[in-house]
């Protein structure tokens, strides 16, 4: 691209158009109102000059004279003022020109900014989205033009077909499930009430038994009857999000803990796991959407699509609720949610 294209290239982007726009604003009223100043401070100027027997009776004869004399004079001193107004708020309003045109970019960069991250973190999640939806499609149609290929299918066959393609739609409903999830714009206020930490985790604890006896995992629940003030539904959600991935990343045989502790005005609950663990590089970034510490583990059956900790993180937000995370790859990873006690 040639410096001239980029020029012009650069006249065209929104920021340009956008600074463009607030310039245009300033010069016009930086404009008007040097005219307003202009003919407001000349006028005084434009009064009839008296003439000198109003004042003078003693140069009656020379009067016309001298008068012709004294207006050429003052005259020439009002053209002189007039230019050099007029000179002073052309250079006044070229300042504000070179001014304005640095504050409107500025400007029109610092709204501009926030809306173009928006746009390119939507693009960014559209994007991985389809990529996530795309694997079980083509693995379900991959599956399914095989079997069609095939000119004989035993029963047996296409019983197995059939439930690795439900497994595979189970898949596809539970993603869809959690885009929505993270793109509902529930910005409607939460209703808090005094909620007891020990039903939320029993309540929670219904969801994972039968995953966590399929890996013969023990649960120790030692959460004390404590009183947060939050909303139970989404509180449970974060805790099904927590204990679904400590059994997912727990090892066969493993346990997972259970406990709780009040500090000052805050209830401690914690999730803790002796499974695979998170590398500390991995830590900043788990609770970002389609995000995996493991990508190898995308294949096997603790396989996910990275949303579980984004949809927690924008819940706990919602009900002001703080997560802490400590983790050390091999030995296992704690996640504490940090919650408001009720009065
Ligand atoms: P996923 O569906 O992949 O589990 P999450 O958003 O729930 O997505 O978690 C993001 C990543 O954080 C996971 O891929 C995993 O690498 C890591 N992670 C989350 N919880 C645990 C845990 N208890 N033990 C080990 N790693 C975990």
């Amino acid at each position: 691209m040639t410096s001239k294209q980029k020029l012009l290239s650069f006249f065209t982007t929104p920021t340009a158009r956008l600074a463009a726009t607030h310039l245009a604003i300033i010069m016009c009223m930086s404009i008007v109102f040097s005219v307003i100043f202009y003919n407001a401070s000349t006028r005084p100027l434009e009064r009839p000059t008296p003439s000198s027997g109003q004042f003078m009776p003693a140069f009656q004869d020379d009067r016309a004279l001298f008068d012709s004399e004294v207006r050429r004079v003052i005259e020439e001193r009002l053209d002189e003022t007039r230019k050099a107004l007029a000179t002073r708020l052309v250079w006044i309003n070229f300042g504000i020109l070179i001014a304005g045109s640095a504050v409107s970019y500025m400007l029109a960069r610092r709204s501009l900014t926030p809306i173009e991250e928006a746009m390119e973190a939507q693009s960014q999640f559209i994007s991985d989205a389809s990529h996530e939806l795309r694997t079980p499609l083509t693995v379900l149609q991959t599956t399914n033009e095989v079997a069609l290929r095939k000119s004989k299918l035993s029963i047996k066959d296409a019983k197995n077909i059939i439930a690795h393609n439900v497994t595979e739609t189970k898949k596809l409903r539970d993603l869809s499930n959690m885009l929505l999830e993270l793109l509902k714009n529930d910005a409607g206020a939460v209703s808090f009430t005094e909620v007891d930490i020990q039903e939320v985790v029993s309540e929670s604890l219904n969801s994972i038994v039968a995953a966590a006896q399929a890996k013969n995992i023990v649960v120790e629940d030692s959460v004390k009857q404590l009183y947060v003030k939050t909303n139970k539904a989404l509180l449970g959600q974060i805790l099904g999000i927590f204990l679904d991935n400590a059994v997912k990343y727990s090892k066969p045989g493993g346990v997972i803990l259970l406990s709780s502790k009040q500090e000052d005005e805050m209830i401690h609950l914690s999730v803790k796991d002796e499974g695979a663990g998170i590398h500390a590089s991995d830590l900043p970034y788990i609770f970002q959407r389609f995000y995996r510490a493991d990508k190898s583990r995308t294949t096997n059956e603790t396989s996910g699509y990275g949303l579980g900790l984004a949809i927690a993180d924008k819940i706990s937000k919602k009900i002001h609720i703080k997560i802490e995370v400590s983790s050390k790859p091999a030995k296992g990873s704690t996640f504490t949610l940090i919650i408001p006690r009720a009065e």
